[in-house]
């Protein structure tokens, strides 16, 4: 029975020709195609999407959402993901102009190992273009950092309706990005590689916009290379909670993720040094069904770091609210 191959469209699939499909505008930069509309939201008022013109693996910077070229075209369609693979696969052939695969077993066998060899390759290049990328960020969103106002009378004020504005008083963690609270996002050696902001809430969406094609993996607060013998290593997820803890656990070392898909990463790399420091690491999720998930991830990542629960060097904070920064407004306290 012939039928629409996954394998067979993907390789058939042409980034540029899909963005062309759908009518997007967009630049060429390198490998990278730059465009100013992304697939969940539509149009930013600025650049926000890298698409990768080899691999199809693109990257929504505002929004901080990434994905391959069916998920691309999953989002555009609307179709919800990954439940409606087989729509969007349909889909993806009809741009491709693939029909039902005509290949028999013994070619499809043959193909596959060339169609795996060029993605190899592709990805390859994708990551050193990647790794390119990252370095270069570093001087972006330092001179971005260095450029923000340190005072804002609406961002001060949105700071105490969260009740964060105390963080003014320490100096540093907090700038303004036209009125939004922003924080750093570090490097393990402490470089700023990103700024993320809480944008104030009447401008809308996107709520924690990064600067463009700077990555969001890293700390926000503080860095991994802060941890000092015996201290303690406060582990959260987005800008607010990270502000949260700042003032929460006053003397800690704060490493806030940008986006809870991060926060195992984010152990991964802190547990090693913090069990070197003999640091106390505490993990402060969300506590909805994600956040819960991906506490289990971190937890896992610190534990094969060397922390250990049992002997006190690891724990999951419990707070009973939807996040910490909730927590913090309704009156809890670290013990
Ligand atoms: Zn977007």
């Amino acid at each position: 029975m012939s039928r629409i191959d996954a394998d067979e469209v993907r390789s058939a699939l042409v980034p540029r020709v899909v963005l062309e499909y759908y009518g997007w505008k967009f630049k060429k930069s390198g490998d990278e195609l730059e465009s100013t509309s992304c697939p969940d939201r539509g149009e930013h008022s600025r650049r926000a999407l890298l698409l990768n013109s080899k691999t199809g693996r693109w990257q929504c910077f505002p929004c901080g959402t990434s994905g391959d070229l069916f998920a691309f075209i999953g989002a555009v369609e609307r179709f919800s993901m990954p439940g409606d693979f087989r729509k969007a696969l349909e889909k993806a052939a009809e741009i491709a102009g693939v029909g039902p695969s005509e290949l028999s077993d013994e070619d499809r066998k043959q193909r596959a190992v060339a169609w795996a060899r060029k993605r190899e390759e592709d990805e390859a290049a994708a990551k050193r273009a990647t790794a390119q990328r990252d370095a270069a960020a570093i001087p972006v969103a330092t001179a971005h950092w260095d450029s923000l106002a340190e005072k804002n009378q609406r961002g001060t004020e949105y700071l105490f309706e969260r009740r964060v504005g105390d963080v003014i008083l320490r100096g540093g963690v907090v700038r303004f990005d036209a009125g939004s609270p922003a924080v750093r996002l570090f490097s393990s050696r402490g470089e700023t590689r990103n700024v993320v902001s809480r944008r104030l809430p009447e401008l809308g969406e996107p709520k924690t916009p990064g600067l463009f094609a700077c990555p969001s993996s890293g700390t926000l607060v503080n860095a991994v290379c802060d941890i000092v013998d015996g201290c303690d290593v406060v582990l959260t997820e987005g800008v607010m909670d990270s502000i949260t803890a700042r003032l929460a656990w006053s003397e800690a070392v704060i490493l806030g993720a940008h986006g809870a898909g991060n926060l195992a990463k984010v152990a991964s790399v802190a547990a090693p040094v913090a069990a070197r420091h003999r640091a106390r690491m505490l993990i402060v999720p969300h506590q909805d069904k994600a956040g819960c998930l991906r506490a289990i991830e971190a937890t896992t990542a610190a534990q094969n770091g060397g922390l250990r629960i049992a002997k006190g060097s690891l724990a999951i904070v419990k707070h009973g609210h939807k996040d910490l920064n909730d927590a913090w407004c309704a009156g809890w306290r670290a013990a």
